[in-house]
């Protein structure tokens, strides 16, 4: 679950990390109103899931009343990278001397929390990742022991930050660990983590994403997960009772059960896709439950084909296949679809769903078969029934 920065400072500030005050706010009028409290300037910061919002012109700074009103009047109902913004932060403005990378998650392979420092902050940290990898400082944690200040201390030196401020960035590593791991974080991430004139190190940003799963030992962050928060498409999936994952990819994929549904996606991995979703229609799927997925597939704008894989056991093919006639009749997908139908009443379902001839259904015998043909589908190629 992704928060939006200022729900991410909070829970900096809750673990003794420096932010500046604010206030999260959706009208102009508050915008004016939390500005004459923190005091001018301020910077006026639209919240929203994704990055980049600087560049997009999400974030400005204010001298005064009327600029202020200006930035919220332009920030508020703007459009970042399909993103409505809603809400804005308004924040007192921070001087900036310098301004570094910092972020702590999970590296699965390695099985620890891993650090990362960079002194090349407030830009995209993956071109810095890619162009000048000796500049991402990547130290693991031991789970057992935890961030040690010492550690702490070690990358900021080994990242090359400044003299004066090893301290105040080991503070912060040290607390975002802390953030990270008390508050079941998959990611805390800082970037800029900035340097005042002052000397005062502090985060001006903020990326938090918290482990759902463990939302229920954390009380305060319940409701966190109410708000704009949540992917719209897996919050309808949710209230339909439906497993649904959404991915970067462009192959949308339903399936029932979990296991064949992971399998399929790397099926369709190993034949060169990258899938958009993971859809679990579950067992003993009926046609208005396949009506709902195809929906719900396609209610994804990136989904370029989609990839049916059902195998028959509760769950009959000859329903499958009524739902997703039904389906076609309301929805006209405009995006392929490659179906694969093994198992219960598989030779009947496959019957009726030659029999209505949906426009661009492509029929696959095997889970190869059906990964090569989506994969090209996806890609804009044309395929051999
Ligand atoms: P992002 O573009 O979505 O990552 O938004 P950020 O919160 O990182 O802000 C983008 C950039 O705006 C930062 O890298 C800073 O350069 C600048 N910025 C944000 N807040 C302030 C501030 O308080 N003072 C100044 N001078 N610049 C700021
Ligand atoms: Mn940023």
């Amino acid at each position: 679950m992704d928060l939006l920065e200022y729900q991410g400072k909070q829970l900096f500030a809750r673990h003794g990390l420096r932010v500046s005050s604010g206030d999260a706010v959706t009208n102009v009028e508050d915008a004016v109103s939390v500005a004459e409290k923190v005091g001018y300037p301020v910077v006026v910061k639209a919240q929203v899931l994704i990055g980049g919002r600087g560049k997009a012109g999400g974030v400005k700074l204010a001298a005064d009343e009327a600029e202020t009103r200006e930035h919220a009047q332009n920030i508020l109902g703007m459009d970042i990278h399909g993103h409505t913004v809603r809400t804005i932060w308004i924040e007192h403005a921070s001087d900036i001397a310098t301004e570094y990378y910092a972020s702590v998650l999970l590296d699965r392979s390695a099985k620890k929390p891993l650090i990362m420092f960079s002194v090349e902050g407030g830009v995209d940290i993956e071109e810095v990742a890619e162009r000048t990898p000796e500049k991402l400082i990547k130290s693991h944690v031991d789970p057992l022991e935890g961030l040690s200040r010492a550690q702490a201390e070690q990358i900021a030196r080994d990242g090359g930050a400044d003299a004066d401020v090893i301290d105040g960035v080991a503070d912060a590593l040290v607390a975002l660990y802390e953030v990270w791991l008390s508050e079941d974080a998959t990611l805390a991430e800082i970037n800029p983590l900035i340097v005042t004139p002052e000397r005062e190190v502090k985060a001006l940003d903020a990326k938090v994403s918290l482990d759902g799963n463990a939302l229920y030992r954390h009380p305060d962050n319940q409701e966190l997960s109410d708000s704009e928060n949540e992917d719209p498409i897996e919050r309808r999936a949710k209230e339909e009772g439906v497993q649904y994952v959404k991915l970067d990819g462009d192959i949308g994929i339903l399936g029932n059960g979990a296991g064949l549904v992971m399998s399929t996606l790397d099926v369709v991995a190993q034949a060169g896709g990258s899938p958009a979703n993971f859809l679990d229609a579950g067992g003993g799927s009926d046609a208005e439950k396949i009506k709902q997925a195809v929906s719900l597939i396609l209610a994804n704008d990136a989904v370029k084909a989609v990839l049916f894989n059902i195998f028959g056991g509760i769950t009959r093919c000859d329903e499958v296949a009524k739902g997703l006639i039904a389906a076609f009749g309301d929805i006209k997908p405009t995006v392929p679809f490659v179906v694969r139908l093994d198992g219960t009443n598989d030779v009947e379902g496959r019957r009726l769903l030659s029999e209505a001839a949906l426009p661009n259904v492509h029929a696959a015998h095997t889970m190869n078969e059906a990964a090569e043909k989506v994969v090209a589908l996806a890609a804009g190629r044309e395929v051999q029934d």
